[in-house]
């Protein structure tokens, strides 16, 4: 909903996802170094064998090794492996998917100046999750993999995909293989328009001269997890629970200390319980936490680009739950750095977010709450709006701004440019389809009620 009324030139390759999509997260490889790298030599150790070639495998017999979650649907295959990439691309990655999957999910935590994402993900029986070579295609000037049975966003800093986030992709139990992908975007001159070849990037080189844009490959390591969720009886549960970590600036004078007990908060919240109590979703609102961070956030001027403001901001959930979606409150959160027009009124972290990891570089979701005479959406809509994309809901229908084609969701049930939906770009309307509460709750992050656990 956020980007909605940025000009089209502004459209860079790196914002594609409008509201949330352009990711940022971080983890980074400088807080959370000396940690990292104890667990991913124990992973190594453990259940990781040099295959032929370059090939990393990792074997079923790799469980939970981070502790990053006790909840026994959720099975750690990877957690927090350092993987090199050269040429921008890692070697295969291979895990063995246990029976009894219902979503898997992967994560690709990078540095904050990187675009991430998936060259290919591959499962048993030759099924195409991420089909291979499409970052060279169309799909790849929008970050988005359109045409992917699986459908990926790249996203800034830190990257996840889950699958299945439509019925189209087959995800069975066995060996996956995937290709983690990083480069580094050149930067966009202010400039809107210069002669092609010159080298320089401006707004409209991004479209007219595509080479004089062009991204370096990544050379270097990132931490690659890969959490996989069971159905704890036959059919996976049609109602989960999601903790939220609540992070304060100052904005609107709330701060842990007051919001448990601030009324508009706690209306604020009410809402977003009620919208994912629908029949559809079934998402119950557990534990809350209640932290405050540095007022110094609660502007955010950059929200794209190389260590933005809003990375910095995502990576203060550093220490919070990892089982939890942060939220953070802020005055403002600028579209300045896209010529001023329009105005921001969250941001998620991913679509979706890097599950169960804090302090990365796309930790959370951004929240203003700031006034803005017709917005379409309040705070409320938004919080719940922004948390969709973080679990892993794309936009029903993006904007149509007249040429090329309306991008749409993968989902059968959610129809297009109905904006009674939450997920319409807009983000004013509150319905959830069946297959959104699935999505939904097929992010690792999101636990099963304990009645429904054997
Ligand atoms: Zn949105």
């Amino acid at each position: 909903m956020t980007m909605r009324r940025f000009p089209v030139a502004a459209l860079t390759t790196l914002t594609l996802l409008a509201c949330g999509g352009g990711g940022t997260t971080g983890t980074t490889a400088d807080t959370a170094a000396p940690d990292v790298e104890d667990v991913a030599e124990d992973v190594a150790e453990d259940a990781v064998s040099e295959d032929a070639a370059d090939t990393l495998t990792v074997a079923d017999t790799a469980q939970d090794t981070g502790g990053s979650t006790t909840d026994p649907s959720v099975v750690t295959l990877i957690d927090q492996q350092t993987v090199t990439l050269t040429a921008g691309e890692s070697a295969p990655i291979t895990v063995t998917v246990p029976e009894g999957v219902t979503s898997v999910t992967v994560s690709v935590l990078g540095d904050n100046d990187g675009m991430y994402g998936l060259a290919s993900w591959t499962g048993p029986d030759d099924t195409v999750l991420v089909t291979d070579g499409w970052l060279d295609g169309d799909g790849a000037m929008q970050g988005l993999c359109l045409d992917c049975p699986n459908r990926v966003a790249l996203s800034e800093g830190d990257f996840a995909a889950i699958a299945p986030n439509n019925p189209v992709p087959t995800l069975l139990p066995g060996t996956h293989t995937f290709v983690a992908f990083g480069m580094l975007p050149k930067e966009v001159s202010q400039n809107f328009q210069g002669p092609c070849g010159d080298d320089e990037c401006t707004i409209l080189d991004q479209f007219q001269c595509p080479k004089d844009c062009a991204a370096t490959p990544v050379e270097g390591d990132v931490l690659v997890s890969v959490h996989a969720k069971v159905a704890p009886t036959e059919t996976a549960p049609v109602s989960g629970v999601l903790n939220l970590n609540l992070h304060f600036t100052g904005a609107k004078g709330w701060s842990a200390a007051t919001a448990p007990d601030d009324e508009e908060l706690q209306d604020i919240l009410d809402k977003v319980r009620a919208i994912y109590a629908q029949d559809s979703v079934q998402i119950r609102i557990g534990e809350i936490t209640y932290r405050d961070i540095d007022p110094s956030f609660h502007i955010i001027e950059t929200v794209q680009g190389p260590n933005s403001d809003l990375m910095q901001l995502f990576a203060q959930s550093e220490g919070a739950p990892e089982n939890a979606v942060n939220l953070f409150f802020v005055d403002e959160i600028s579209a300045g750095q896209f010529g001023g027009a329009g105005v921001i009124l969250g941001v998620a972290g991913g679509i979706p977010g890097p599950p169960l990891v804090a302090g990365s570089w796309r930790s959370g979701v951004a929240i203003s709450v700031q006034e803005v005479e017709g917005a379409p959406a309040g705070i409320d809509t938004t919080v719940a709006h922004e948390t969709g994309h973080f679990l892993g809901l794309f936009h029903t229908s993006e904007q149509d701004f007249g040429f090329g084609a309306q991008i749409h969701d993968p989902l059968p049930d959610t129809p297009q440019n109905d904006e009674t939906y939450l997920m319409f770009y807009t983000g004013a309307g509150d319905t959830l389809s069946e297959w959104q509460g699935r999505v939904m709750r097929s992010n690792p992050v999101i636990r099963y009620e304990s009645e429904d656990m054997p």
